[in-house]
C-alpha cells in the first residue's frame, strides 16, 4: 500500500514583478499551503517515507514529538488519520489546563497524547527514552521532533517533482528544521539554486543540518540569513505591513513565522537588483496560516 495523500499538482501563484524592477523576472509562489486548510504541505511531504514504512509495518502507529504549538505534530496526527495508522504525540510540557488549538486539532484527528516534563523531553533522541516509549506504547515508527531525519528530507525531496516542469533558476524555502531545504537539494539538478531563509536568529548549523540530512555541501551564499526579524516568530510592523501589501496587490496570503518572511526576503533582493533578467524563481509557500489566528482582529487584511 502507498501512503494515500491528496497531493496533486500544486498550483503555482504568479506575481507581477514589474512594481519592485525593472527586469522581465518570473516569480511564482507554489501553494503547498492550499494542500490543507490546518497541516503545513511541506509537513505532510516530511512524512511520505515514514507513513509508508509505518503501512508496511505490523504494528501501524507512528510515535513523534513536538510543542503545543507543532504544525509537525498536527501534520502526522493527521497523515495517519487519513491513511488508517495509530498516532501517539509525545508533547513538550506539562498539559494547560485550557489545550490548544493544535492539540485539540490533534486530539480531533485521533492522536493520542502523552505530556512529558521538559527535562524529559529534553531526551527525546536517546536509544534508551526511546526503548521506554516502545515499552510503554508498543513497537512504532518513530519520527523525530519537525521530521528532522533523513527520511525527512527524502520525503521533501519529492516536492521538487512538482515543480521542476517551471525550470526555475532560484527554488526559495523558509528553514526551520532545514530538512525542507536539504530535501530540495536532494534534486539540486532541477533548479540552478535552491535559496534557503532561517525563520531563526543565528542559525549557524545549517551546513552540519544538511550533512546530517543528506550530506549534501551547502553553498552559505545560498542562505540569506538576515530576514529573520529577531527570531522564531518574533516580527515587526514591516512585516506584517509587508504580508498586508501581498495580499493588497497579489492576493496572496502568508504566515508571519515562516511563508511572510521568505517573500520579504525575496521580494528584497528583487529590489536590490540581486536577480538577472529573466529569471525564473519559484517560492514555497509552505503553508502556516492558521497561526495568523494568534492576532487582534484587524491587523492582518485578509
Ligand atoms: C515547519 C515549517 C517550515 C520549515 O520547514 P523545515 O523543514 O523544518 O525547515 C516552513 N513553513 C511552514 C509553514 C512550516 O510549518
Amino acid at each position: 500500500m502507498k501512503p494515500v495523500f491528496n497531493l496533486n499538482d500544486i498550483e503555482c501563484t504568479a506575481i507581477d514583478t514589474s512594481r519592485y524592477s525593472e527586469k522581465k523576472i518570473k516569480l511564482l509562489v507554489a501553494r503547498l499551503d492550499t494542500i490543507h486548510p490546518v497541516v503545513s504541505g511541506n509537513k505532510l511531504f516530511k512524512l511520505y517515507y515514514f507513513v509508508e514504512e509505518a503501512l508496511q509495518s505490523t504494528q501501524k502507529t507512528i510515535l513523534t514529538f513536538g510543542g503545543a504549538w507543532s504544525n509537525h505534530l498536527v501534520a502526522t496526527a493527521y497523515a495517519c488519520k487519513v491513511n488508517g495508522l495509530r498516532s501517539i504525540g509525545i508533547v513538550r510540557g506539562e498539559a494547560a489546563e485550557k489545550l490548544s488549538v493544535t492539540l485539540n486539532d490533534c486530539i480531533a484527528y485521533g492522536m493520542q497524547l502523552k505530556f512529558i516534563s521538559r527535562e524529559q523531553y529534553a531526551s527525546k533522541d536517546d536509544e534508551i527514552f526511546l526503548q521506554q516509549l516502545k515499552n510503554e506504547f508498543g513497537d512504532c515508527t518513530i519520527v523525530p521532533e519537525g521530521g528532522y531525519h533523513p527520511t525527512g528530507a527524502r520525503g521533501a525531496s519529492l516536492i521538487m517533482d512538482m515543480i521542476k516542469m517551471h525550470n526555475a533558476d532560484y527554488v526559495c524555502t523558509a528553514i526551520g528544521t532545514a530538512t525542507t531545504f536539504a530535501g530540495l537539494m536532494q534534486q539540486q539538478d532541477a533548479a540552478k539554486k535552491i535559496i534557503g531563509i532561517p525563520v531563526l536568529k543565528n542559525m549557524t548549523d545549517i551546513p552540519e543540518r544538511v550533512r546530517y540530512l543528506n550530506n549534501r555541501f551547502v553553498d552559505e551564499s545560498n542562505l540569506w540569513t538576515d530576514y529573520h526579524f529577531g527570531g522564531y516568530a518574533k516580527y515587526n510592523q514591516a512585516l506584517l505591513d509587508f504580508m498586508n501589501e501581498l495580499f493588497t496587490n497579489h492576493h496572496l496570503p502568508t504566515d508571519f513565522v515562516y511563508t511572510g518572511k521568505m517573500m520579504y526576503a525575496v521580494i528584497d533582493k528583487i529590489k536590490q537588483d540581486f536577480f538577472d533578467n529573466h529569471s525564473t524563481i519559484i517560492c514555497l509557500h509552505t503553508g502556516g496560516l492558521q497561526g495568523n489566528g494568534s492576532f487582534a482582529a484587524g491587523t492582518l487584511v485578509f
